[in-house]
């Protein structure tokens, strides 16, 4: 019996290598630009007719090609881009597989048009199905010129299996960007058929980003990019976050690393994390981020169509970068997102006076809690050191209400008595809050009428508090009288000495009784009526699952179980005091208008909204 094995025709094999790289339209879209990227063009004309069924064009301006290359560059494995195994650790170029020219000419009717600046003229090659019709000198402009007929020509089952030309334009465009956005030194003109759907001229990368997005909102858009910007020996990294209030259902979200688009799960998820309690769980924020690092590091996929990238820093990138969003986030202070007239100022009295204006915050009993009301004694504290202590947490406190505007008016020291007297007096004179079924708070704005649910109000507010006493140790205790025993089981009992420190300051405080067994002597002088051991089991609980998640802060946790059990119940009445209280609390918070877990807290029912039902 004769050998049975032969090597495949060029025309099979480019088509099954076909078959990995072009997969629609859009992947021929993706390779050309990005060849034309890589030949140093600054003016990259995009025409598609059909959804790139029956023509993709794209004309640059860059360093065009010899004949002899011309005709080159639609063999398999034929690049100019890389020499040597090694190269692929230093690659600066979007390509160097050099299969992609040899792909489109398998499976459509490419006609390539190039001419080098040093050329007197260029050539023109036609080419179908790996076959040569045509290669001849042309009179043309410098640089490259590629017309891509008919893709899938010669493989009607590809052909069938392509999508709607919404679909497949989705895709086209979603390629579009991932090159635009990292290329604004590039100018791109982009027609689909007669319409320009894109017309983009150099820029910065800030400005692209608005170009592309921007198109029916361009306001929206300047107004929500926040700046990141760091740099290490490792990494530098800079781009734009956008604000919480912008969070969207499909958001935009796009890594770049030298020039390249990635996907980057792990890196994803620090962006999220450090806009966590900001935005809703269902909504997510749109970045643009891109990263500079030695290309030594990094590991780019040898695929030809995925786009995961390894690093090799990869858990202190994740650091830095979790860092410069924080920071880019702390600097713009996410003020609540509700307009308060142009000082920033809630509704007031026209007829504010030295005599009836509130006092200022200072005089506020700092561990002033509504549950008061629900039989709760309020330990005796030092009062002086209640002050003291409250100034110095607000510090850190950023708000876009101007109280301090009325807040330099003469500041009379007060006994506690009359201090409560006197805040109940000044409060009503400002009454225009109302308690709407012992659940909600209704106040006006200038905008219209605020509704704030007083439970998740007031956890917020708590979980503020504690959060910052769990990593600034500010608390105050309250000493129990007849001390509850908790027991714990070996495993619960080791991580319980785990948390022991951030329960220490938050004003607990243990005696060990025996192996696993303690007594609770002090609690959190906020915990109100809550049962402490029930609590701290729940604690534990919930400290240990999100131990084994370390996208969750342990902190955060125990501070939101504590602030969930201690807040203001929904049902539980309020005196307007105890109304203006937590109004004024809420909006000294970094973000009154969610919980930690993502709860919407308030809501606007605007002027003209209720002026309509007149
Ligand atoms: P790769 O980009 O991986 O090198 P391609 O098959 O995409 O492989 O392209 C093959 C070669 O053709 C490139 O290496 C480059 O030298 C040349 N080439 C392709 N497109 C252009 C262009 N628009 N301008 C100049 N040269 C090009
Ligand atoms: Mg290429």
């Amino acid at each position: 019996m004769s050998d049975i094995i032969h090597l495949l025709p060029d025309s099979v094999a480019n088509q099954i290598a076909a078959g990995e790289v072009i997969q629609r339209p859009a992947s021929v879209l993706k390779e050309l630009v990005e060849n034309s990227i890589d030949a140093g063009a600054t003016f990259i004309q995009i025409l598609i007719k059909d959804a790139g069924r029956t023509l993709i064009q794209i004309v640059d301006n860059g360093k065009g090609m010899s004949e002899t290359d011309a005709r080159m560059a639609f063999e398999r494995h034929a690049t100019s881009k890389i020499q040597h195994a090694d190269d692929l650790f230093s690659l600066r170029t979007m390509g160097f597989r050099g299969e992609a020219l040899a792909s489109i000419a398998a499976v459509a009717q490419v006609e390539l048009r190039t001419r080098r600046e040093e050329d007197e003229l260029g050539v023109l090659v036609e080419i179908a199905g790996t076959r040569v019709f045509k290669q001849e000198t042309v009179q043309c402009d410098v640089g490259t010129s590629f017309q891509v007929k008919n893709l899938f020509f010669n493989v009607p089952a590809r052909r069938r299996f392509l999508k709607s030309d919404n679909v497949e334009k989705s895709h086209i465009l979603t390629e579009f960007y991932r090159i635009a956005l990292v290329n604004s030194s590039v100018a791109f003109s982009f027609y689909d058929g007669e319409d320009e759907i894109f017309n983009l001229p150099i820029s910065n990368n800030k400005i692209r980003i608005e170009n592309i997005f921007g198109k029916t909102s361009k306001k929206k858009w300047q107004q929500q990019l926040l700046t990141i910007e760091t740099s290490t020996n490792l990494v530098s990294i800079c781009g734009y976050v956008g604000k919480p209030e912008f969070a969207q259902k499909s958001a935009n979200q796009y890594f770049f690393v030298n020039g390249r688009y990635m996907r980057h799960p792990y890196f994803h998820k620090a962006v999220i994390l450090a806009y966590n309690q900001m935005i809703q769980a269902s909504e997510s924020p749109n970045y643009f981020i891109y990263f500079e690092v030695d290309p030594q590091t990094i590991d780019i996929n040898i695929h030809p169509t995925k786009t995961e990238i390894k690093f090799e820093n990869e858990q202190a990138i994740w650091s830095i970068l979790s860092a410069a969003i924080k920071e880019a986030l702390g600097k713009f202070n996410v003020i609540p997102s509700i307009d308060f007239d142009q000082e920033g100022a809630v509704d007031m009295p026209t007829h504010i006076s030295a005599e009836n204006i509130r006092p200022p915050q200072t005089n506020f009993n700092p561990n002033y809690n509504p549950f008061g009301t629900s039989g709760y004694k309020r330990p005796n504290l030092d009062w002086e050191q209640l002050y003291g202590d409250f100034e110095k947490e607000k510090e850190p406190v950023h708000s876009s209400i101007n109280w301090e505007s009325s807040l330099d008016l003469n500041v009379t020291t007060l006994s506690p008595e009359s201090e409560q007297q006197q805040l109940i007096e000044n409060f009503e004179s400002r009454a225009e809050n109302f308690q709407y079924k012992n659940r909600y708070i209704l106040t006006g704005i200038k905008s219209g009428l605020l509704m704030i649910d007083q439970h998740r109000a007031h956890t917020r507010i708590l979980f503020d508090l504690f959060l910052n006493q769990i990593e600034n140790a500010k608390s105050i205790s309250q000493q129990i009288l007849f001390p509850e025993i908790l027991e714990l089981n070996a495993d619960d009992a080791l991580f319980f000495e785990q948390i022991l420190p951030d329960l220490n300051r938050l004003g607990f405080d243990f005696e060990v009784l025996g192996k696993y067994e303690y007594s609770v002597k002090a609690v959190s002088s906020h915990l109100g009526t809550a049962s402490v051991i029930d609590l701290l089991l729940d604690i534990l609980e919930k400290a240990k699952t999100t131990a084994l998640d370390p996208s969750v802060g342990i902190h955060e946790t125990i501070a939101l179980t504590l602030a969930e059990a201690a807040s203001l119940k929904s049902g539980q009445r309020l005196s307007s005091e105890e109304i203006n209280d937590l109004i004024d609390r809420l909006f000294a918070c970094q973000n009154p208008n969610f919980t930690p877990d993502a709860k919407k807290i308030m809501t606007v029912f605007s002027q003209d909204e209720l002026e309509k039902r007149f």
